[in-house]
Formats: structure tokens, C-alpha cells, sequence
């Protein structure tokens, strides 16, 4: 009966690592990854996935320019193909453009060829309509797995992941602005979105992102952190 109940402890005790080897944006298991920058920095690194859409990548986009404050957009290629003009806005302005996959879809149980042609096309396509090659790859919902790590290194591409985050795909205005303010400190890469790739392109709606945006920089600059690109942080390597 005791061996029985320390099996099903161990046995759940293995479970936990895994999802959270699997699903925690900290975790290591897979490296190298971005997922922080030093925590003596004083410096924050805001990124924003599942775009281009308009208006709200572009109202963004305003606010960023008003502000000064540098960002990365993690961009789905196929959002790219429907929005080019934008994708070369983010460019032009100063901002840094990463791989989040063609179709964004979960990457469990894919195999090599599935992930780097999803990896590839996005490449592809970043490139012919921004010029720009990109350094910086975000698995969608976060989602890693086996054969992903060898696929982002052959292309030079660096796993970002994220230390604080918006919940902007479910949370409105206000409670983006207290959940993002809460988890960010010197070091965090921020997650937020202009994108929501699980509705249909008609349906996205990022105002409440838009919304929250201003007071998240307010309150980044009354902690006394300054936003930077991300280039200014290093992944945690392999040791
Ligand atoms: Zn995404």
C-alpha cells in the first residue's frame, strides 16, 4: 500500500516536471532561451506576438513612437501576407521582428519537417516584405518541443519566452495593466499581444492592449526601468 501511494507521488512528481519543463516560459529544459535580461539592468524588453492586424499593431505602433520606447513584435507569417504595409512600419520605425511560426499552431508532437517549415516559410516571408533576416524565434503559446532547439540553431535563431505577461488574450484593460505591472522588474521581457490568433481575422480585437499600453510604460518608468531592444539581453546558454 505505501510503495503504491510513493509510485503514484513519483509518478505525479514526474508529471509536474514535465508540464513544466514544457510549459513554463522559464523554464530552461530547452535551451538556450531568452526568457530574461540581467536583473541588474534596470532595463525591460516589451515584445508583442501574433501580429500584424489593423488597426491595433498600428495604434500601437503610435503610441510607441510618442513614447520612445523600442519593442519586438513576434510576427506569424501568414499575418505578414495579409499585412505587409505594417510589417514594414514596425521596421521602419526602429523595432525589432521575430519568427512566431506561419499558422501559429502548437508544436506538440510535430515533426522536424512540420516545424522547420512552418520556421522557414516565416523567414521567407519576413524577409522578402521587411528585408530584414530575423535573429529571434517565439514558439506559439509557448510550446517547445524535441528537434525544435537543433531546427532554431541551424538558422541562427534565438528562443525568446517571457518573464511577465499582460494575459491580454482573455484580460481587459485594467487587469492587463495590474498583471503586467505586477511580474515586471528590472530584467523581465514582457508579453503582450496585437495580435489573437485564435479568432478569426475579422474578429481580432487588441483595444484593450491598446488601452492598457500607456500606463504600462507609466509604470515601468515609475519603477525606474527603461525599455530597451532585445538585443540587449542574452539568452541563458546551455551550460
Ligand atoms: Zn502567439
Amino acid at each position: 500500500m505505501i510503495g503504491l501511494a510513493v509510485g503514484l507521488l513519483v509518478i505525479a512528481g514526474c508529471g509536474a516536471a514535465v508540464v513544466y519543463a514544457f510549459l513554463a516560459p522559464t523554464s530552461t529544459i530547452f535551451r538556450p532561451v531568452l526568457f530574461r535580461g540581467p536583473a541588474e539592468s534596470g532595463s525591460v524588453v516589451l515584445t508583442f506576438d501574433d501580429g500584424p492586424t489593423s488597426p491595433f499593431t498600428e495604434q500601437i505602433l503610435d503610441i510607441l513612437a510618442e513614447r520612445k520606447v523600442p519593442a519586438t513584435f513576434f510576427l506569424c507569417g501568414k499575418n505578414v501576407e495579409r499585412h505587409p504595409e505594417i510589417a514594414r512600419r514596425i521596421v521602419r520605425e526602429g523595432h525589432t521582428v521575430g519568427n512566431h511560426t506561419y499558422s501559429h499552431p502548437l508544436l506538440y508532437l510535430r515533426t522536424r519537417k512540420f516545424l522547420a517549415g512552418e520556421i522557414d516559410h516565416t523567414q521567407a516571408i519576413i524577409e522578402k516584405v521587411t528585408g530584414v533576416h530575423p535573429s529571434f524565434f517565439r514558439p506559439p503559446y509557448g510550446t517547445r518541443w524535441f528537434g525544435l532547439m537543433p531546427i532554431l540553431k541551424a538558422r541562427g535563431l534565438t528562443m525568446v519566452m517571457w518573464s511577465a505577461a499582460g494575459y491580454d488574450w482573455k484580460y481587459r484593460t485594467e487587469a492587463i495593466v495590474k498583471a503586467t505591472t505586477r511580474e515586471m522588474r528590472s530584467g523581465s521581457v514582457v508579453l503582450l499581444h496585437d495580435g489573437h490568433e485564435r479568432q478569426p481575422p475579422e474578429k481580432v480585437d487588441q483595444s484593450s492592449t491598446v488601452r492598457a499600453l500607456s500606463a504600462i510604460i507609466d509604470a515601468a518608468m515609475d519603477k525606474g526601468l527603461k525599455f530597451v531592444p532585445i538585443e540587449e539581453f542574452t539568452p541563458e546558454a546551455v551550460e
